[in-house]
């Protein structure tokens, strides 16, 4: 919770500070609850969740006075309401060996880096963890990957730049299978303007991949860059057009004021957070934490 707060501190600044400044010895009235009503939404939780919490403190509670500190915990605890029923860890399927993830997303938002932590979380608990270096238009992409492999200890799937998606998920599926795996992760590639080919590329990696076996991907994990504020919400629009996305992971809450943003996607969206970024080590993913996110946010 300590590095999640760290991680969160900008957002939880930003909020929690605005929140002071506005219920500072002062009567939760009309025109506080609309100032707060902006600070949430300048803060990305979305317009009709910001208006949704405003008017709950309205009707609910504080009809007189209201501090930052009740304002906060009021907040939080409504923020982690909301956030509860998305908070669900990715589960590994001890049916399916090997129980194959499909991590998707745009290019920069952290999927090579999540698959890499993953693995380490999953191989750490005794899962046989693989990889798949499916962004095969992206040479960087191929060796990092190889990179976390090493460093994990899981075998990694690749082949050269430019090779075919499908083919080179085909080829990891079989190994898994044949290792007997438990969990397969694959990489893929990001190129969202050219959402067509994109959308084709996807497909038939899912199609080849069904080939070998009938009910994968078990999950197709969509990967949002949390900086990048309400574009996640238009990426999550974009990404179930092209995939069946199953849940998300959100990056870099470390180095962003825009956490707020997880509020506005778990309202509209309702997908399963299975876990956020925090840092770009082995270590920085965290399981998702409604009540300490909560606390975090409103600082
Ligand atoms: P991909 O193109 O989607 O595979 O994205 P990458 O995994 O290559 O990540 C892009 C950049 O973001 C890299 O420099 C990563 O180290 C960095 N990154 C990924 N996740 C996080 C995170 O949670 N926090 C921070 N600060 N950086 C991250």
């Amino acid at each position: 919770v300590s590095r999640l707060r760290d991680g969160l501190g900008r957002s939880s600044n930003k909020l929690g500070g605005g929140i002071g400044s506005i219920f500072t010895k002062r009567k939760l009235d009309d025109e506080a609850l609309e100032e707060l009503e902006e600070l949430l939404i300048a803060s990305d939780l979305g317009v009709s969740t910001s208006a949704k919490l405003a008017s709950g403190l309205r009707k609910e509670r504080f009809t007189k006075e209201a501090g930052p500190e009740e304002v906060r915990g009021a907040l939080a605890e409504d923020v982690a309401e909301i956030l509860s029923p998305v908070a669900h860890p990715l589960e590994v399927k001890a049916a399916a060996k090997p129980h194959i993830v499909l991590v998707v997303g745009v290019n920069g938002s952290g999927k090579t880096t999540t698959i890499g932590k993953l693995g380490k979380q999953y191989a750490d608990q005794g899962y046989k963890v693989q990889f798949a270096a499916g962004d095969t238009f992206r040479a960087a992409a191929v060796e990092q990957l190889q990179v976390w492999g090493e460093r994990t200890g899981c075998p990694v799937t690749a082949k050269e730049t430019g090779a075919d998606a499908a083919g080179l998920a085909y080829d990891a599926v079989a190994k898994a299978q044949k290792d007997g795996a438990d969990l397969l992760l694959i990489d893929t590639a990001g190129r969202l303007h050219n959402k067509s080919n994109l959308m084709a590329e996807l497909q038939k990696v899912v199609r080849v991949i069904q080939k070998l076996a009938p009910d994968a991907p078990q999950d197709v994990v969509l990967v949002l860059d949390a900086t990048t504020g309400q574009n996640a919400l238009s990426q999550v629009e974009t990404f179930k057009q092209l995939v069946n996305v199953t849940g998300l992971v959100v990056t870099k809450l470390d180095g962003s004021a825009r956490g707020g943003v997880l509020v506005a996607l778990a309202e509209k969206y309702g997908l399963p957070v299975h876990a956020i970024g925090v840092g770009e080590t082995a270590e920085d993913l965290r399981p998702f934490s409604a009540r300490a996110f909560g606390r975090s946010l409103m600082g």
